[in-house]
């Protein structure tokens, strides 16, 4: 198995305000912990630095105006900044720019195109982009969440277009709605969005009911759940919904946004995965690309504001996508384990199969969870 690892150390130059959680050391530390394990030099693994997206990739899902915007609130501050300064400038409620903004941007959101194209081109099987700002809160025309540009759906509409897709899916485990990827893909038959996330939470999207519209209707799938609800209900929505319909859909290339912000160490989300079970679901997502789409799988990076877990995650990730199945874990499960909201998981499962038609379907090689096998550590530099 070849993975692609894209990262460029331009991500590290979009700064936000003392105190954001969306913050460079988001990304020094999974690059620490991959140093760490000394897994960079890793068979198997190639480390790709990403092209920046064109105005006419980035224009795939945004405005032409609205990218304009994001590269003059990135070139004011440059402007009226002081020499070897690091500003950044409130560009929309909660997502800021600095000067070097627009250049990671436009990087993050070629980083899967990048990515892509090598898959395309059989230089990797499958690929995992470090990037920052991260894309699933932004709309054609909007900056919202941290958000600048929205890299999963440029890549998703850029398969369409350059290498005549007919079926993308994209699954969005982040612990917040990825409301941009919904609204860009809503009536788009050929783009299967599945998000699971807390609610209600910000942005206050996706509702079990908001199932696509128009020829899309049937292409949107939304699982939101209660906070503090933890892998015992993850795993069977994964199992028996997302995986079913993923089957049902037939991808030719699955898109995650990969955020480790439902980690129950997560300073922003209120949910109780650990990373042996943020291990499982992406197990689950990799063994679902190999056998519907000859593993064609690229991760990409939206939130995860703890940085242990966020190192320890990125590092499980890149683990499982070389074909390994342990996690690299030095945070354990979190202290309330045990006292997660007990929520009827076949209830909801039942619910789910029946919003979306899923009766009487049944997953092909569907495997038992071994979580046990899942929880063999791998010690992490800081353990
Ligand atoms: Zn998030």
């Amino acid at each position: 198995m070849t993975t692609a690892l894209i990262y460029d150390p331009i991500f590290l130059e979009h700064l936000t305000p003392q105190g954001h959680p969306e913050r460079p050391q988001r990304l020094e530390m999974a690059i620490k912990v991959l140093e760490a394990l000394d897994w960079l030099k890793r068979d198997g693994l190639v480390l790709i630095p990403p092209r920046s997206a064109t105005e006419d990739e980035l224009a795939l899902v945004h405005d032409h105006a609205y990218i304009q915007q994001v590269k003059a609130g990135a070139d004011d501050v440059a402007r009226k900044e002081q020499p070897g300064g690091a500003t950044s400038r409130r560009f929309a409620t909660d997502t800021y720019v600095s000067a070097q903004s627009y250049a990671a941007a436009i990087r993050a959101a070629g980083a899967p195109l990048t990515a892509l194209d090598a898959i395309m081109q059989r230089q990797a099987d499958n690929a995992y982009c470090l990037v920052r700002p991260p894309g699933h809160h932004a709309l054609p025309n909007a900056a919202m969440g941290f958000c600048l540009f929205n890299n999963v759906a440029i890549a998703a509409q850029y398969a369409l277009d350059h290498y005549e897709m007919e079926r993308v899916m994209i699954i969005d485990y982040d612990v917040h709605h990825g409301n941009g990827t919904q609204d860009i893909f809503y009536t788009d038959p050929r783009v299967l969005y599945f998000s699971i996330h807390q609610a209600p939470f910000y942005p206050g999207t996706g509702h079990s009911d908001e199932r696509g519209a128009g020829a899309g209707l049937g292409t949107t799938i939304n699982v939101p759940l209660p906070a503090s609800v933890g892998y015992e209900v993850y795993e069977p929505v994964f199992r028996q919904v997302m995986a079913h319909a993923a089957d049902r859909f037939d991808p030719q290339l699955i898109l995650v946004s990969t955020g480790f912000d439902a980690h129950w160490n997560d300073p922003l989300g209120q949910m109780n995965l650990s990373t042996a079970g943020f291990a499982q679901l992406s197990k689950i997502i990799i063994e679902l690309a190999q056998t519907l789409c000859n593993g064609r799988l690229i991760m990409v990076q939206e939130g995860g504001y703890n940085l242990d877990a966020m190192g320890a995650c990125v590092a499980t990730c890149i683990n499982l996508l070389l074909g390994d199945d342990a996690a690299v874990d030095s945070l354990g499960a979190g202290p309330d384990a045990e006292q997660g909201f007990h929520l009827n998981a076949e209830v909801l499962v039942a619910e789910l199969r029946r919003i979306h038609k899923l009766t009487g379907y049944r997953m092909r090689n569907a495997p038992k969870p071994d979580v046990e096998r899942l929880r063999r550590e791998v010690k992490g530099p800081d353990a």
